[in-house]
């Protein structure tokens, strides 16, 4: 049994459907709801265009029989997988598919190569100032010795006649029987098959062999985290169909004195108390290593905590770089951990007076006692573990 059936639903097919069966329902659907005929139907479209991009490759669809479409789902989480259905939606637009003129024959051609999407850590400065970084990558491409075909005589895989799926059918009691469908073990799906002594030597009958490739990638000045740059066709390739594209996804470092808020970058910064009460200068260095002097002039006050920032000092703005984010900075004040008594007079008469207060003669004296957070939480915990393990009962707990 499958576990979900969606998709067959979706294509109003029986999940032990051959794949001549679901691609004939595919077509006849996508036809009747393409959005040149249907410009309300997008969404429909899509769900038929998704449907049929997992049942019409045989390890999507044993992959969606056994675990449903959340594993499909999850299984393009690397990257090379599942943006396919997008991917093969735009092309029906960019008219590759069989709706573009070119007639039916094309159909079969209308699907993509893998993807490769290889992540790129770059530095807060490289964002900054923008840069060029090469790349080394492996993809696969066409092999040309044998052209793709891979090897001299290539027969229709006789276990599947070509299809590349085989389906046996268990028998799970009396009048029950299961159809389980997997890849043809005889042609790995292909759907073909070549002897060994015609296959190609140089891609040992895979078609395509592994190619180290250098790119250079240009950083532009302003790019986010996530961000992706691609190379149009530069992806894997499989003869017959499309290449993908080279993806790469940048990762941006953590910089140890700047936060990156959208185009504002955050710092903190801490003061002295002379500093906060008096006044001082500071020396920020940019991402471009240059030196910023912010001033803060005597009479101003910074209380800890306090927030200000430096227009146009945050980071450019990508595509527009000469326009720059804030620099923002919080301050934190460094108090000192006594002070001595005896230049405490001295000290009142620079302070704002004190307020004065009335002491009640009922008054009682208290102590005041240093609160660590970390023990406080410790026994809060605790008293809360003794209510329940011992008693369960809060008349027993009261206090005494
Ligand atoms: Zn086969
Ligand atoms: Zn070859």
């Amino acid at each position: 049994m499958v576990k979900e059936t969606r998709f067959y639903d979706v294509l109003g097919v029986k999940p032990q459907a051959t794949t001549e069966e679901i691609k004939k329902a595919y077509k006849k659907l996508a036809l009747k709801y393409h959005p040149d005929k249907n410009p309300d139907e997008g969404h429909k479209f899509k769900e038929i265009v998704s449907a049929y991009e997992v049942l019409s490759d045989p390890e999507k669809r044993k992959t969606y029989d056994r675990f449903g479409e959340q594993a499909i789902k999850e299984g393009g989480s690397n990257g090379g997988g599942f943006g396919a259905p997008h991917d093969m939606f735009d092309m029906f637009f960019r008219g590759a598919g069989f709706f573009g003129g070119g007639g039916g024959s094309r159909s079969e051609h209308a699907r993509q190569a893998n993807n490769v999407v290889h992540q790129l850590a770059v530095t807060l400065e490289e964002l900054y100032k923008g840069s060029t970084r090469k790349l080394a990558l492996q993809k696969n491409v066409v092999c040309t010795k044998c052209d793709g075909k891979g090897g001299k005589k290539v027969e229709t895989c006789p276990n599947c006649k070509g299809v590349g799926v085989q389906i046996q059918v268990q028998q799970l009691g009396p009048n029950i029987v299961q159809h389980v469908q997997s890849a043809c073990g005889e042609c790995r799906g292909q759907g073909e098959r070549i002897s060994p002594k015609d296959r190609c030597k140089h891609c040992n009958g895979k078609k395509t062999v592994p190619e180290r490739k250098i790119i250079e990638v240009h950083i532009d000045k302003g790019m986010q985290d996530s961000q992706k740059i691609t190379f149009s066709g530069e992806g894997d390739q499989d003869p017959g169909v499309e290449p993908g594209d080279m993806i790469i996804v940048l990762d941006e470092k953590e910089h140890e004195v700047f936060k990156r808020s959208g185009n504002n970058l955050i710092m903190r910064m801490h003061l002295e108390l002379v500093e906060a009460l008096c006044g001082f200068q500071k020396v920020i260095k940019t991402l471009d290593d240059r030196d910023l002097v912010i001033t803060s002039l005597p009479g101003e006050v910074i209380k800890s905590g306090d927030v200000k920032f430096v227009q146009n000092e945050g980071m450019p703005q990508y595509k527009n770089p000469f326009e720059k984010g804030r620099l923002i900075i919080q301050f934190l004040v460094n108090f000192p951990t006594s002070i001595d008594p005896a230049i405490i007079p001295q000290l009142e008469l620079c302070l704002p007076p004190r307020e004065e207060i009335m002491i009640p003669d009922t008054a009682e004296e208290v102590m005041l006692v240093d609160m660590d957070p970390n023990q406080q939480r410790r026994e809060s915990r605790k008293q809360y573990s003794d209510f329940d393990e011992n008693c369960g009962n809060r008349v027993q707990c009261a206090p005494h």
